[in-house]
């Protein structure tokens, strides 16, 4: 719970939001109190303006008799007046027996003589809790003012305020935190389906995808890119399963078929011929298996690019020629004739045995796809940005446009009456090996009209 997201969430939320809140308390505690000390310390200079005023209308009886009734009118806890000597001896006052314990500051009275105009004090009195603001001025010749006033109200004001702000700010950070957490749990529902089906995906629900929230905001993302994912991942899946059904498949046939052999051997055949003739079919089945597992591992080790070759630089051309005269007896078993154009005069860096096998598979499949009496076409030239293009063009039954984006995956076959050899792997290994040698391979065909087979490899 500690470690979750919409724990830290929530914290980070109630940690910013009292720091904000203490931030606008203080903000508003210094602009109060600000405020009542000009407005105190104005009301005292405006006090001493008329002081000053009566001094020199009427003399000093008059002073002494307006600060009796100023300080009698106002209360005499609010306020009091000394007058004092520049010796700082006072020589008539308000009544101070509640301001008994202000005494005169000698510092004071001397920055008075000296010739500031006013001097302001504030003083706390310990037993009574409060504080007192105070102006000293010269209010005539020889003769100084102190007049105090009592902060009572605006201590009274911290007081309720001291005692609001802390039961205030408890209420504001639980209620920060509840907001907080709210939030943070609607922000991370998404996150939680994503979650849920991750954990039944753990479970082999395969198919189960994230609820799409469609607020076009991060969750939709990650929801997005999880399908995304889960797609890609079943469609592994169901290729990986595919693969397996073919393997199956493909290794039933000839173990069924040495199977069948061994038995009619044991219950009929008795005779030596007899079990010559289950000696050979054996052979030739397992040849089948060897040659297809052969082959499978060749093009995983080749993808994944662990297969030891030995690279060296190569005439293409040279491989070619020899590819076309090799097969082209078998081209001419089926009376079709297989031409060969190899112009690109050019060498390449790779694995001779694994050109040779790319080449010889597309030639190979072009004699057997191409009925009687057709035509192949096989070439090199020296296409763009110098590389070598290789050519396998026949006249043959073509490919449907259904099968063509798949003709390239391990042991897919288009529609198996066509052809009764093969195992699906031949191109699969052409295109491994291409693309081993930073090559590529394209194909183009017209069902009936024939297959362009194109390989394009970089050039040393
Ligand atoms: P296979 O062992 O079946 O020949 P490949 O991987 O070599 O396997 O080819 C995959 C499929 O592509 C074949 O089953 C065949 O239907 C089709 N194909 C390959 N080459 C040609 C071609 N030249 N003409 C028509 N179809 C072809």
């Amino acid at each position: 719970m500690v470690r979750t997201l919409a724990f830290r969430l929530t914290l980070w939320y109630a940690i910013i939001f009292t720091l904000s809140a203490c931030l606008a308390f203080l903000i508003f505690y210094l602009m109060i109190t600000s405020f009542f000390r000009e407005q105190t310390d104005s009301d005292l200079l405006k006090q001493v303006g008329v002081f000053t005023a009566v001094l020199n209308a009427d003399g000093i009886e008059a002073v002494e008799s307006l600060a009796e009734r100023e300080a009698q009118a106002s209360g005499e806890r609010k306020i009091f007046f000394r007058l004092l000597y520049p010796t700082g001896i006072s020589f008539s006052s308000s009544n101070m027996s509640f301001w008994r314990d202000i005494g005169v500051t000698r510092a004071s009275i001397d920055n008075i003589m000296d010739g500031t105009a006013y001097v302001y004090e504030t003083i706390s009195i310990p037993q009574k809790k409060q504080r007192v603001r105070i102006i000293y001025s010269a209010i005539g010749s020889g003769i100084i003012l102190q007049l105090g006033y009592s902060m009572e109200n605006i201590t009274g004001f911290f007081q309720a305020f001291q005692k609001v702000f802390i039961p205030g700010m408890l209420a504001l950070i639980i209620m920060s935190a509840g907001f907080g957490w709210f939030m943070a749990k609607r922000a991370l529902v998404g996150v939680g389906a994503v979650t849920r089906t991750a954990r039944n995906i753990s479970a082999g629900r395969l198919e189960e995808r994230v609820p799409v929230p469609g607020k076009g905001d991060e969750i939709d993302q990650l929801a997005n890119t999880f399908n995304a994912m889960l797609d890609r991942i079943e469609q592994l899946v169901a290729g990986i399963k595919e693969i397996g059904d073919n393997v199956a498949h493909d290794l039933k046939s000839p173990i069924t078929a040495m199977r069948g052999a061994a038995e009619v051997a044991l219950t009929t055949g008795k005779s030596r011929a007899d079990l010559e003739r289950m000696g050979a079919e054996t052979i030739e089945a397992c040849d089948h298996l060897l040659n297809m597992i052969n082959t499978m591992l060749t093009i995983s080790k080749t993808e994944a690019g662990v297969e030891e070759w030995q690279t060296r630089e190569l005439d293409i051309d040279e491989i070619v020629q020899d590819a076309c005269e090799l097969l082209d007896a078998l081209a001419a078993e089926r009376s079709i004739k297989l031409r060969c154009e190899a112009t690109a005069n050019t060498h390449i860096l790779g694995d001779i045995s694994m050109i040779q096998r790319m080449v010889a598979n597309l030639i190979d499949n072009a004699i057997k796809y191409t009925p009687t009496g057709g035509r192949i076409h096989v070439a090199t030239r020296l296409g763009a940005d110098d590389r070598v293009v290789i050519t396998v063009q026949d006249t043959g039954i073509g490919i449907p446009r259904d099968d063509l984006p798949h003709i390239f995956d391990r042991f897919y076959r288009c529609d198996p009456s066509r052809s009764t050899t093969g195992a699906g792997l031949g191109l699969s290994l052409v295109k491994a090996v291409a693309e081993a040698h930073k090559g590529r391979v394209e194909v183009n065909s017209t069902v009936e009209q024939g297959s362009l087979f194109k390989v394009t490899l970089p050039t040393k």
